[in-house]
């Protein structure tokens, strides 16, 4: 027998086999496959490792073709764009030192330091890109290779950066980002281009600059080196990368929309609410408007938790250090936390969570089984120290009320808890709009984690079986728990496609243990109650922020805090518009008149911009038929509707379930 040494043997991942000529490479693979493939690979996954595609295979290695059009892909295309980013810059400022330039989000960053202090302009950007852009041109692969720490040092010994990663890695003590730039302490890898520029790089890339190209610089700013206060501020320039052009357009096109949905933008446009500088940051104020909206969701909430079983209860906003003692906030927190306040020989503090004083309510008496499970609900306001620089409107704030409950039950009532409590939560957002969700289990940190095996083992069973009743896809992140309890998280999707994370699912074995909470058990023994945070909206403003974002400001119907406005075509008419509002108004509409003191289209511009869900114009024929015009939002005219037709129109699109019509 002869065995054929001129063919080596690939695994792919559905197990089949391919037989290549030896020497072949990923690329030769994927073609193999098909060309469109080929012509879609970026890089390849060998035996778990990602891997340059030009690299030759070793017989029997499992191999995968990571594809532009993925994740992964996506990875590997935007940290070879900063690559281009650091030579196209090294080219054309002398004497620029770089240091790291990892993909992240939507895109890449690369971080610089110029000669003299200088700083990048906004013209320097556009030269930038043009760089970039004849480098890719210029079709340059990226070769790899592969030498000592004291090679590396003496090749860039003109980048103080890149010697301080290599001087980490070599001794040992690299974090995630210097390996991702380095390599391995026994080779330090580097890729070199056609133009001589080299950088230090774990890899992969994409084999050559021309399989680049649908990007954009976006902005500079600031940032430390290793994030370090007191280390050298660095330039950090930003920018996005994708497979194709018109998957960058898609992306720019999103941005756009959030630039246009920003909440700030349309509180200030719609007279919602606002930050007054005498406030102080991270503290809003609400306006009449902003506040229907903001009750609406309350009283939404209020309803949906009576009627699911909740007790009402109300926390102060102050408490003595002693209460954050027992917690563990002033252990663990203490950051979070506003400075505390002297009086009455003792020491206060704002609250940063209302746990703690809902435990207080549970242990003021001696509890039966009987009573469990004990669900407590308030909307209560939390205190929490955010630093400026990270304050972003309603969106991190530091004054805020959190839909919070607390619920106290048997570790055999836990399962059965948190299935309907994810049912509630669910039906909540729905409520609200939201129908695309992500879950996300975080399970035990056996390195940090307080309670037995058993009560883990249980509760993550609980929250897993949960999801699972349900039928909804989750990921799990192994470790990732806090150490008091495993917990779901909940993220929407908005209507442009952007993740929030709203709801959480907490179970928690470190309270009831601090604050000694019990129960009396069915055999008369003392036992003690599982804790289960919930938090739902996650914050009233947060996410009123996010429905914002969401609705672009055209919130639906039941919410809106204007629903109807009536206008007049002429004076003449102005008499019938008021006997239709107030009709509207009777019904418990939120309803106004604009009187026509200025020309009608002037006045329907208006009302669109405060994106009122319909505006009814009313003349001559309207009075004869007892009708309006009806000019719903993003909708055409239609005239001559009967008040009546409308009405009923009005009352669906508000919807049946909502009754809180009347308490507005
Ligand atoms: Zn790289
Ligand atoms: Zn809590």
């Amino acid at each position: 027998m002869t065995t054929n040494i001129s063919t080596i043997t690939i695994r792919l991942p559905d197990d089949s086999t391919r037989e290549l000529p030896s020497g072949s490479t990923g690329f030769d693979l994927a073609m193999s496959i098909g060309k469109r493939l080929g012509q879609a690979a970026v890089a390849t996954v060998v035996n778990g490792i990602e891997t340059d595609l030009g690299v030759s295979l070793v017989d029997g290695a499992k191999v995968s073709i990571i594809t532009a059009d993925s994740d992964a892909g996506r990875h590997v295309l935007r940290h070879s764009t900063a690559h281009v980013l650091a030579q196209a810059v090294v080219q054309l400022f002398v004497g620029a030192k770089f240091s790291i330039g990892p993909a992240i989000e939507d895109g890449f960053y690369y971080d610089f330091e110029l000669p003299n202090s200088t700083t990048f302009s906004d013209d320097d950007l556009a030269k930038i890109q043009q760089r970039m852009q004849e480098i890719v041109k210029a079709d340059q692969p990226f070769v790899r290779s592969e030498m000592s720490a004291r090679d590396a040092l003496k090749l860039f010994s003109d980048q103080p950066y890149k010697c301080e990663i290599i001087e980490r890695v070599t001794q040992g003590d690299a974090d995630s980002s210097d390996a991702g730039e380095a390599g391995s302490a026994d080779a330090v890898s580097v890729y070199r281009n056609t133009d001589d520029f080299v950088d230090l790089c774990r890899g992969p890339h994409v084999p050559s600059t021309s399989r680049l190209g649908h990007f954009a610089l976006m902005k500079v700013a600031g940032a430390y080196w290793r994030g370090n206060e007191k280390g050298p501020m660095l330039q950090r320039i930003y920018g996005t990368a994708w497979e194709s052009k018109a998957a960058l357009a898609e992306h720019l096109h999103r941005l756009e929309e959030a630039e246009k949905r920003d909440h700030r933008r349309l509180a200030v446009e719609m007279d919602l609410l606002s930050f007054p500088q005498e406030l102080g940051g991270g503290l809003a104020v609400w306006h009449p408007k902003g506040g229907i909206v903001r009750k609406l969701m309350e009283d939404y909430s209020r309803e949906r938790h009576q009627n699911g079983g909740y007790k009402f209860v109300f926390t102060p906003h102050l408490a003595n250090a002693h209460l954050f003692e027992t917690s563990g906030h002033l252990q663990f927190y203490k950051d979070g936390m506003y400075p505390p306040m002297e009086m009455d020989n003792g020491t206060y503090y704002p609250k940063p969570m209302n746990c703690p004083m809902h435990c207080l309510i549970y242990r003021d008496r001696q509890r039966s089984y009987r009573e469990l499970p004990l669900r407590l609900f308030e909307l209560g306001t939390v205190y929490r120290y955010e630093r400026a620089g990270t304050l972003h409107g309603l969106l991190r704030i530091r004054g805020f009320t959190q839909d919070d409950s607390h619920i106290f039950c048997t570790e055999e009532q836990m399962a059965d808890e948190i299935a309907s409590l994810l049912d509630f939560v669910l039906s909540v957002l729905r409520r609200f709009g939201f129908n695309d969700f992500d879950f996300k289990l975080s399970t035990r940190n056996l390195e940090k984690s307080v309670g037995s095996d058993e009560i883990w083992g249980k509760a993550t069973e609980a929250l897993t079986e949960a999801l699972n009743r349900h039928g909804l896809k989750y990921t799990v992140s192994p470790g990732d728990a806090a150490f008091y309890g495993p917990k779901i998280d909940i993220d929407v999707r908005d209507a442009i496609g952007r993740k929030w994370q709203l709801s959480t699912i907490q179970c928690d074995f470190n309270l009831p243990e601090r604050f000694g909470l019990e129960y009396i058990a069915t055999d008369n023994a003392r036992k003690r109650p599982i804790m289960l945070h919930r938090a739902l909206f996650g914050s009233i403003e947060r996410f009123f922020g996010v429905l914002l974002e969401h609705y672009g400001g055209a919130f639906p119907t039941w919410l809106a805090p204007i629903q109807v406005r009536v206008l007049a075509v002429a004076s003449a008419h102005e008499q019938y518009a008021l006997e239709v509002t107030e009709t509207l108004s009777k019904l418990g509409y939120r309803v106004d008149q604009l009187v026509a003191d200025e020309q009608l289209g002037k006045r329907i511009r208006a009302s669109k911009l405060e994106r009122i869900p319909y505006v009814l114009v009313v003349g001559d024929d309207d009075i004869a038929g007892a009708t309006v015009g009806v000019n719903p939002r993003g909708g055409d005219v239609i005239r001559g509707v009967s008040l009546n037709d409308f009405i009923q129109q009005l009352a669906a699109d508000v919807g049946q379930e909502n009754n809180l019509q009347k308490h507005v």
